[in-house]
């Protein structure tokens, strides 16, 4: 009874910042070069990337009218990839952002991370950093392709883990090969002194689709989910699961709220060629605009309409679903660019 009273109000909240749409993180995709080749990685990241990175300068300007709608400091700009790190002038870009008011942080595979980095970065302002660690060595070794990517996250884990300053939560790619290790990684975050810890799973869709290792059954997900409530109430690590759907009987047990796709709402991103889009997980295609032609801060004020009114998500899957009064269809990024159907929430494929 509690959960549903809950519920209704989180509905409520969800319709007022529907309405209000503050911008809280906006994505850059400052480059697509990246120094690994992950097997589940959702950009198309390559060390010869199609497109040059972008110049910092296109970025700052297109995003400095955003200044006008919002305090800066109630934005936190993400710089992710491809692989950040491998710029070379992001403790400059970083620095830039912060003399600009805006809050910054960066997403990274950790391979290149060091003291050195780090205290460069954190002289620059860097406020939050996400590093992904995908299981014990051969696993984690297995999906990010390189044998020496699991020693480099855990070193870079080690740094961030014991600095007070920063934000920072450390992610795992759960798949048929680590999900019965979950249990070890957490002890060895735990000896990390690691705070938080998110996980996520890969969909059954788009490249993932060909690799049956990366995707878990009905039974699986399960048991991750059990595992993330379990591990919350033994209250020695800071566990979730990510927001990418809906989770009918474990709502909030595996997350502090209810699910909601912020993308579009609080998210959003500047994609390599300029496109303004939401969360960088989305099909490309759903992008709203472009920083050389358009004013972001209209755009955003503007557009998004689809990912903030999902009345038209009631087909496909959703359409019988007795959920869908609290999901809305979803997590966008499991719409196919057509909007036929969310491709693989994860609440129908326990349920089915
Ligand atoms: S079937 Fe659709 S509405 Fe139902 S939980 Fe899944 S995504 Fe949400
Ligand atoms: S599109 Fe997916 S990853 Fe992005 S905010 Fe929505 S649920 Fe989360």
């Amino acid at each position: 009874m509690r959960n549903k009273i809950l519920q209704i109000l989180f509905n409520l909240f969800k319709i007022n910042e529907i309405k209000l749409h503050p911008l809280n993180y906006l994505f850059w995709e400052c480059t697509q070069r990246c120094n690994l080749c992950c097997l589940h990685c959702g950009s198309d990241c390559v060390s010869d990337a199609q497109y040059k990175d972008m110049p910092f300068e296109d970025f700052l300007n297109a995003v400095l009218p955003l200044k006008n709608m919002y305090p800066p400091d109630s934005i936190t700009v993400v710089i992710t990839g491809g692989e950040p790190l491998l710029r070379k002038d992001l403790p400059d870009c970083g620095k830039q952002l912060r003399k600009n008011g805006f809050r910054w942080g960066i997403v990274t595979n950790g391979y290149l991370y060091d003291n050195q980095k780090h205290t460069e970065l954190l002289s620059s302002g860097m406020g939050a950093i996400t590093v992904s660690l995908d299981g014990l060595e051969m696993h984690h070794n297995w999906l990010r392709c390189n044998p020496k990517s699991f020693q480099n996250a855990v070193d870079a884990i080690e740094i961030i883990a014991t600095s007070q300053r920063l934000n920072y939560d450390i992610v795992t790619c759960v798949n048929k090969l680590n999900i019965n290790e979950l249990e070890e990684i957490k002890q060895l975050l735990l000896s990390k002194k690691v705070k938080n810890w998110r996980l996520f799973t890969i969909a059954p869709i788009g490249r993932a689709a060909h690799n049956p290792d990366l995707h878990l059954s009905p039974k699986e997900l399960h048991f991750l989910l059990a595992f993330i409530a379990k591990t919350r109430n033994e209250h020695k690590i800071n566990t979730y699961f990510s927001c990418e759907s809906y989770l009918g009987k474990y709502e909030r047990k595996v997350r502090d709220t209810f699910f909601f796709c912020r993308a579009g709402v609080n998210i959003a991103s500047v994609l390599i060629d300029g496109s303004i889009s939401a969360c960088p997980n989305i099909d490309r295609t759903f992008s709203q605009g472009n920083i050389y032609k358009d004013n972001i801060a209209e755009i955003w004020e503007n557009k998004f309409q689809i990912m903030r009114h999902r009345q038209w998500a009631k087909k496909g899957i959703c359409t019988t679903c007795k959920a869908f009064q609290h999901c809305k269809g979803g997590a966008m990024h499991l719409w196919d660019k057509q909007l036929t159907s969310n491709q693989a929430c994860i609440f129908h494929r326990m349920n089915h």
